[in-house]
């Protein structure tokens, strides 16, 4: 039996065990199975694995991206870079080391959606969250200059009331890396001046339900190119399916 599964304080639904539960169905892996365990506290993890002698690989989510790290033996490189841990890999000899699949997702996902490099594709990512660290990355990465913009004034960071209509054309990429117009808050957006988007805009929004959110749609009203992020929450499970079977990228 090789076990996997799903950390995070409340689980009500999970779209990595029904993707996990999916895919070992269609592959034909009987022996496998993905588990759901809500932790009211970081600190119930060794217990669990303890308990657990067959859980190979886990999921971590909300809240417990950055405190896992403390509990890790060691971080792969991604998860320095992030600072956060999205994957745990169980070795053989009972090592857990920390990965960060969140960044490979998004960057993966915005190889194909976004194809301008260098300073004609300076971006802006809304949020300085957990998310938006994985974003930071993945542009770094594809060499996409960026600002963070957040609510409260942070470090050389914009507010949103730095965002003029010429600041938004001077930036094609714009990135909601918060979880602002999530369900059921379809009717909230981003505050942005949405009348300066042109067709020159890429709107990529993290937020993956629902499927279009009023972000999007603002965007597309202006004729701009607008995607969720579901395709990054698939890139971010196969990712993490690699690592399970020795494939890290
Ligand atoms: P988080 O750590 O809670 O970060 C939230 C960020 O959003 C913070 O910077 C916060 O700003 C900002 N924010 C929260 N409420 C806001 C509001 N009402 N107006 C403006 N800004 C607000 O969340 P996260 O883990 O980074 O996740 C962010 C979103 O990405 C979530 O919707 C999550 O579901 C999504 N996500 C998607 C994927 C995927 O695979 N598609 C993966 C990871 C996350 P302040 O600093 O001003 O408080």
């Amino acid at each position: 039996m090789r076990q996997f599964g799903l950390i995070g304080r409340t689980l009500n639904y999970s779209f990595s065990q029904t993707y996990f539960t999916q895919k070992f169905y269609s592959l034909g892996l009987k022996e496998h199975q993905y588990d759901l365990f809500e932790l009211a506290t970081i600190g119930e993890l060794p217990g669990l694995l303890a308990a657990q002698p067959n859980l190979v690989g886990l999921n971590v989510t909300v809240p417990y991206k950055e405190a896992v790290v403390t509990y890790l033996d060691e971080l792969a490189a991604s998860a320095s870079r992030v600072g956060a841990v999205n994957v745990i890999e169980r070795t053989s000899d009972g090592r857990l080391v920390g990965h960060n699949t969140d960044y490979v997702g998004f960057r993966d996902s915005l190889r194909t959606f976004f194809p301008i490099r260098g300073e004609g594709g300076r971006a802006l990512i809304l949020g300085a969250g957990g998310a938006a660290k994985a974003v930071e990355v993945a542009l770094r990465e594809l060499g996409i200059p960026y600002w963070n913009v957040t609510r409260g004034r942070l470090g050389p960071g914009l507010t949103y009331e730095d965002l003029s209509p010429e600041l938004l054309a001077a930036h094609a990429l714009i990135i909601n890396a918060t979880p602002v117009g999530t369900f059921p808050n379809n009717a909230e957006c981003p505050r942005l001046p949405y009348e300066a988007l042109t067709e020159q805009h890429y709107l990529y929004d993290l937020v993956y339900n629902p499927t279009e959110t009023l972000f999007m749609a603002k965007g597309k009203e202006a004729g701009a190119h607008v995607k969720n992020g579901f395709e990054m929450l698939c890139l971010q499970a196969e990712a993490a399916w690699d690592i399970w079977h020795g494939n890290a990228r």
